[in-house]
């Protein structure tokens, strides 16, 4: 994977970069951007092109419009908000493909700034057609990838592009990602050790069962934390429990134990009879768990038990919330953790949209070593050892 060609590699004097990013932002319930950090991560790829004479043509999709136009999830305002960041005019084309899209892209000036409409407004993003990455393909000299988030999708813009377009290199954000993944999980200061949490399980297993060839130690909390729970016989009230993960979840608790790897779950829970932020809410242990209550956040003792087993690590992963952080009744398990991470010698890496959501709400993004884009990419990353759009760059 280090062996790929980067930006640094290739000339842009005078050339169009055709640059996938991933602008796939959370917005608010008036339509305002609630967390740029995404724009923010391309800022150095989009500078670097502009600085070595070229124009820089953006895409990325928005949401899921599944091949619709949605004017809800139209990239207008995030064209508005890179413009102030970058500090310059950034042009707003109607659609990502077409006649028109093509002369505006042959007319913008040397170091301008195009982003194009929403990809998924195209059936032919997601469903990876030919003909529809030969069209996009058209708008640039050179490809340049720098959405690390949707490197593990075979889509038009990731993967069907660089058939039709080189150079086709690695961004700035996209060469990081890779060499912080590297330096995790390939190559780590010991004890490294990997904590897991979110909804689900089933997308998990997979990298969960690699990690355990991997990893000094993993800390399961979130709701997937109570299907091992149930594995291990604990009655947990309504908690989310996959019931067909439970065999799985017996099987990676097997292969961990044979290879003495150490998994902590959760001794106790902040459980409630229903998911509301004015729900009442006690704690409970695993042992006791009320059979009407459902636990949405890991405990004070496991919060004890989660930081003294981080105490001595080198290397911290993260992926996924200890609760139902968007709910304040059930947040301080992840923040809690976020202060462990924040105040940790260790080199701590956290992924996952909605765990780097949580750390930019504590104001410790600072304090964190590096916060990865991919959530989905980071896992199946781990799971496959490679992903199909960092595969389809060149190599140096
Ligand atoms: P994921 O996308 O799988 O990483 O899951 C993230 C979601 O998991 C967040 O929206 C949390 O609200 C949710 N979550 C975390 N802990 C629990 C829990 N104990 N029960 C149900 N949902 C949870």
């Amino acid at each position: 994977m280090e062996q790929k060609r980067s930006i640094e590699d290739v000339e842009f004097v005078g050339k169009s970069a055709l640059v996938r990013v991933d602008f796939n932002v959370p917005f608010g319930s008036e339509g305002n951007i609630t967390d740029d950090a995404r724009i923010r991560a391309s800022l150095s790829t989009i500078n670097h092109i502009l600085d070595e004479g070229g124009k820089v043509i953006l895409m990325s999709h928005l949401g899921r419009p599944k091949g619709k136009q949605v004017e809800r999830l139209s990239l207008r305002p995030v064209a508005s908000r890179l413009s102030r960041l970058l500090r310059q005019e950034v042009v707003m084309a109607p659609d990502c493909i077409g006649e028109e899209v093509r002369s505006m892209v042959d007319d913008l000036h040397q170091a301008g700034v195009m982003l194009l409409e929403n990809l998924r407004f195209h059936p032919g993003e997601e469903a990876n057609d030919p003909e529809f990455a030969e069209q996009l393909a058209q708008l640039g000299d050179v490809y340049v990838d720098d959405a690390f988030a949707t490197a593990h999708r075979s889509h038009a813009s990731v993967i069907g592009v660089p058939e039709y377009l080189t150079p086709a290199v690695a961004g700035f954000l996209m060469r990081k990602e890779i060499n912080y993944f590297i330096k995790a999980l390939e190559t780590p200061f010991r004890p490294l050790a990997v904590i897991l949490g979110g909804a689900k399980v089933s997308d998990k297993t997979l990298a969960i069962k690699k990690l355990v060839e991997k990893v000094d130690r993993i800390l399961l909390g979130g709701g997937m934390a109570y299907t091992f729970l149930r594995a291990l016989g604990y009655d947990v009230g309504k908690s989310l429990v996959e019931g067909d993960m439970i065999d799985l979840a017996r099987d990676v608790m097997e292969k961990a134990r044979e290879r003495k790897v150490p998994i902590y779950l959760p001794v106790d829970a902040i459980a409630a009879e229903k998911r509301h932020e004015t729900a009442v809410t006690s704690v409970v242990t695993i042992q006791e768990f009320p059979e009407n209550m459902m636990g949405l956040d890991i405990g004070p003792a496991t919060n004890i038990l989660f930081r003294e087993a981080l105490a001595d690590a080198k290397t911290i992963v993260w992926n996924g919330p200890m609760g139902v952080f968007e709910l304040s009744p059930f947040n301080r398990g992840t923040f809690s953790m976020i202060d462990t991470l924040a105040h940790s010698n260790a080199l701590t890496i956290v992924g996952g949209g909605d765990t780097d959501t949580a750390v930019h709400t504590t104001g410790k993004s600072d304090m964190i070593d590096y916060i990865s884009t991919g959530g989905g990419a980071f896992l199946k990353l781990l799971e496959m050892g490679e992903l199909p759009g960092i595969n389809a760059l060149q190599d140096k």
